[in-house]
């Protein structure tokens, strides 16, 4: 176990890195935070910044001399950084199990082999691979790039034959998946911790709408049929336990008009779509990353009352800043904001969630909330 005043390293400084920072600290623990960026919104909040690459080697010493544990906000951190630092720290979730989940090619199969669905799938490494890719896949189809893809950048539709080779080429003729485009009823998403013992606690599953590839709205407990949420949930846990993982898992399903469930992909930390856990849990995913980083079990991960995240872009800040005293004179709405300077458009600025016992009141209030932020006015799925 490592006691309350143990340092902590912390790779990737975003808001997901700065809400870890703040459950850390406030458990009583020091974080060092590794980012590149001058202006990382964990920084304001961690013992210590190193404002360098991810492939500093004296950054990375440092962090294996100084820290008893290392832990990451986000998959695309090279793995030759977690690799030389777990060499002398835990680095959790383990280096093997992040190559997985930043991989989109390694993850499926990975999935698959555990026995786990997936939606239907075919490699493009090199335009050799179109034919057999056509052959096995039917349009219209979604190619995407295996690694660094997020809020649905790296992805093409591909309506016709003929649209492979230009989205291929558009994406960087990189490695690829050629994807079935499925027919959702819903999205729902699954958050869970599991310690280094093997003790696992699973948030109730989120239902997720996505407005131009980015999450808009979390909707807490999901609206789908109670067997596709507690099979949803075994199948996290499968995945957990095979993987043999430790730290906070995010697995997300496609649900179809049958409600078959399908594995979209996994995080390998906490995500926007756990956001709720802060206002309507007993423990929130932050604090369960730092939990089971530092080898205890899981908090318990009761839901104590209904939710609905909205997510907070730049494009809130067309007319300055937004007024937030519209959702802040609500008792039952809690606002977070990221510490982030410059509001780009389509930038995560920050969240809100609304907390209640309805979860269609909670909606209704969420989406009228969220029409008083400017170009937050689109309509809602
Ligand atoms: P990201 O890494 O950007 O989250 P995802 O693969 O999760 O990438 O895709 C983003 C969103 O695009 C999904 O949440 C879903 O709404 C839509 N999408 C992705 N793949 C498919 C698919 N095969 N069929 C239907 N919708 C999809
Ligand atoms: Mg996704």
């Amino acid at each position: 176990m490592i006691l309350p005043g143990a340092t902590l390293g912390l790779l990737g400084g975003g808001q997901l890195g700065r809400m870890f920072t703040i459950a850390a600290r406030t458990m009583g623990y020091e974080v060092i935070v590794l980012d590149p960026d001058t202006e990382s919104p964990a920084a304001t909040f961690a013992t210590e910044h190193l404002c360098a690459p991810y492939t500093d080697t004296d950054a990375l010493a440092r962090l294996a001399r100084e820290c008893a544990a290392v832990t990451t906000e986000f998959e695309n951190v090279p793995a030759t950084s977690l690799e030389s630092i777990a060499q002398h720290i835990p680095v959790r979730p383990s280096a093997d199990n992040i190559r997985i989940a930043r991989d989109r090619i390694l993850e499926k199969k990975t999935i698959r082999d555990i026995g786990l669905k997936t939606v239907e799938y075919h490699v493009i490494l090199t335009r050799e691979d179109f034919e057999s890719a056509l052959q096995a896949i039917s349009l219209p189809a979604i190619l995407k790039t295996a690694t660094l893809g997020y809020d649905g950048k790296g992805q093409i539709m591909i309506s016709q034959p003929s649209d492979l080779d230009t989205a291929f080429y558009t994406l960087g003729a990189k490695p690829c998946v050629l994807e079935q485009r499925i027919d959702l009823a819903s999205e729902i998403s699954i958050v869970l911790a599991r310690s280094i013992c093997g003790h696992i606690e699973v948030f109730t599953a989120a239902e997720n709408r996505h407005t131009n590839g980015i999450l808009d709205i979390s909707i807490i407990p999901a609206r789908v049929n109670p067997t596709v949420a507690s099979n949803a949930e075994k199948m996290a846990r499968m995945l957990a336990e095979e993987l043999d993982y430790c730290g906070v898992l995010t697995v997300e399903f496609f649900v179809d008009k049958d409600d078959r469930l399908m594995i979209n992909e996994m995080a390998p930390r906490p995500h926007n779509s756990g956001h709720f856990t802060l206002d309507a849990c007993q423990t929130d995913q932050f604090q369960q990353q730092v939990r089971t980083l530092c080898g205890y079990r899981p908090g318990k991960a009761d839901l104590a009352s209904s939710a609905v995240m909205v997510n907070i872009l730049g494009d809130a800040w067309q007319q300055g800043t937004p007024a937030w005293s519209d959702l802040l004179v609500n008792p039952g709405v809690f606002l977070h904001l990221y510490g982030k300077k410059e509001p780009r458009k389509g930038r995560k600025m920050g969240h809100f969630t609304c907390t209640g016992e309805k979860v269609e009141d909670l909606l209704e209030q969420a989406i009228k909330l969220k029409r008083t932020l400017p170009g937050h006015n689109h309509e809602l799925p």
